[in-house]
This record gives C-alpha cells, sequence and structure tokens, in this order.
C-alpha cells in the first residue's frame, strides 16, 4: 500500500534507537523526510547514516539534544521547514516505589512524558490545520491501559497526556482540518530500554539478560517481543493519507499481552 505521504516532512523525537528508530525508519521508507533527536549525538549520527543509505531520496536531519527541554525542542523545530508528522516520544520514567518518589522525580517524568509532547503539539497544531494536513502520534505505553505496578510514574504522566489530547483530537478545528492524533501503545517491545531493565535484574538474580528476556517472552500470548519494525510500521500507518478518519484513539500494539475484550 503507498500510504500517500511522500514529500512530507516529520519530526521523530528520540529516534536514534528502539521505538523511535523503528517509527523514522518506516517513515523514511514511504519517502517522508525526517528530523530525528536524540541525547547523544554518536549513535544519532550512525542512524541518520542508515537511514540515508535506506532511501537517499529523502532528507534527513539529524537533531542532538533533550528534547524534554525548551533548547532541545527549538532545536529540533528550527531544524524542520513544516512539520507535517510529529512523532512524540522521549526516555520513559525509571521503576520504583511512590514512597521514595520527590516531588522533583514526579516534576522531570510529568515534563518528559506529559508536557514536552504537548508543547511540541502546541508548535506544530496549528501549521498542520492551516495546510490541512497533520499526523501526530504519542508513543505511550500498555501501561496507560493496563498500569505496572512499579511504572506509577509512566502511569501517571502518560495518563495525563492521553486525557488532554482525548479533548485536543475532538476539536473541531483540529479533526475537520485533516489533523488527527493518537497514541500508540507498546507492550514489551525488544529494545536497549527492556534489555537495560533486563540488566537491573540479572545483576539481582544471576541470570543472563538473554534468559531473562525469554521469561519475559514466554509469558506474553506472542511468546517473542515485539520488534523496532513492527512498531514503526503501525506509526507509519497512522501517519498514512489513509488514516485521516481515525483519530483521538489508544492504539494497543503488544502481541496480545492486554487481557481486555476492550
Ligand atoms: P530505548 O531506550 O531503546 O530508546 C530511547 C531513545 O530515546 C534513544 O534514541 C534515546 O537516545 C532517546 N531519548 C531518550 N530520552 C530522550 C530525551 N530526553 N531527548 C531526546 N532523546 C531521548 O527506548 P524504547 O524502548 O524505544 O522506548 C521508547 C519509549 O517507549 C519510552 O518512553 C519507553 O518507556 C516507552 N515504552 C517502551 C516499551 C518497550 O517495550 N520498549 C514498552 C512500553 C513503553
Amino acid at each position: 500500500m503507498n500510504l500517500g505521504i511522500e514529500g512530507k516532512w516529520a519530526l521523530v523525537c528520540a529516534a536514534s534507537k528502539g521505538l523511535g528508530k523503528g517509527c523514522a525508519q518506516a517513515l523514511v521508507e514511504e519517502g517522508v523526510h525526517v528530523v530525528i533527536t536524540a541525547r547523544g549525538a554518536e549513535a544519532l549520527q550512525a542512524t541518520a547514516a542508515e537511514l540515508r543509505a535506506l532511501n537517499p531520496a529523502v532528507q534527513v536531519r539529524a537533531v542532538a539534544g533533550d528534547i524534554t527541554t525548551p533548547e532541545g525542542r527549538a532545536a529540533a523545530l528550527a531544524a524542520c521547514p513544516q512539520v507535517d508528522i510529529l512523532v512524540n516520544n522521549a526516555g520513559g520514567p525509571p521503576p520504583g516505589d511512590f514512597r521514595d518518589w520527590t516531588r522533583d522525580d514526579w516534576i522531570k517524568a510529568v515534563d518528559a512524558n506529559m508536557l514536552a509532547p504537548i508543547e511540541l503539539i502546541k508548535a506544530t497544531i496549528d501549521g498542520m490545520a492551516e495546510r490541512g494536513f497533520g499526523r501526530i502520534v504519542n508513543i505511550t505505553s500498555g501501561a496507560v491501559k493496563a498500569p505496572i505496578d512499579v511504572l506509577g510514574l509512566s502511569n501517571g504522566a502518560r495518563s495525563g497526556l492521553t486525557g488532554f489530547v482525548a479533548g485536543l483530537a475532538r476539536q473541531v478545528r483540529v479533526a475537520s482540518r485533516n489533523v488527527t492524533i493518537n497514541n500508540l501503545l507498546p507492550g514489551v517491545f525488544d529494545t536497549d530500554r527492556v534489555r537495560g531493565m533486563a540488566k537491573g535484574t540479572a545483576a539481582k538474580t544471576g541470570q543472563s539478560v538473554d534468559e531473562i528476556v525469554a521469561g519475559r517472552a514466554a509469558g506474553l500470548p506472542a511468546r517473542r517481543l515485539g520488534t523496532a519494525a513492527e512498531f514503526g510500521a503501525t506509526c507509519a500507518f497512522l501517519c498514512s493519507a489513509q488514516a485521516g478518519y481515525l483519530t483521538g484513539q489508544n492504539v494497543l500494539i503488544d502481541g496480545g499481552s492486554y487481557p481486555g475484550t476492550f
């Protein structure tokens, strides 16, 4: 299927690795020009080179910076001639017990996983509406639908974003202008983040990281972790011309892990 977005410009945040990178790859394969961001310049430049090799016809711009800061967002926006597609993403907050979290811990989580995406939406959505095309995809988490006890910071901050965009997506001045906003909710994907968390468990249990990852996979209906490519393909579809009537939704991509009917 041709997704009808060739030549559009996308800002894909936190995209040197993992799910963000999967989204950038899928968009580049569709002929979308991309601005990618991440904090570490080295991994970011390596990813930019991979993307250019994937489709030499598109422009790939890499902007190193922290997307949770005003400076990081300003630099990313300045590099993008116009934002037709916005993929909001940032690192997730650490696990823990809420009894140990300070106000600062909460502010950091809310800044990264709620306010940073809202600021980027604010900076781009009116331009999208004027031009009559816009696709916003927020990478959130399956934890929004089925909270994960130790990820309380994520459960809370991402639910705040979800509630906010549910209202915004339904504004007539947004929906009637072919601007959609959807959230993509990952279950368990094989990325550095998941392997990094497995490393923490490995240090406590003496198992290897691979054993822990295999153990997680064994507990999932799909019996495997998701791939960044699968995630990216779903993101690209949400950004497609064909998905213009799909808005305000929370799309779970989790290999059947969520146990509910709806
Ligand atoms: P990852 O660690 O593999 O990759 C994260 C990417 O984001 C890297 O490129 C990193 O450089 C970049 N990044 C992190 N913080 C940034 C910041 N402040 N500014 C700019 N770039 C930043 O992580 P991932 O597994 O791809 O996860 C992406 C998001 O999805 C996270 O918020 C994570 O909590 C969430 N999530 C992931 C899973 C999963 O199974 N992988 C499940 C649920 C939710």
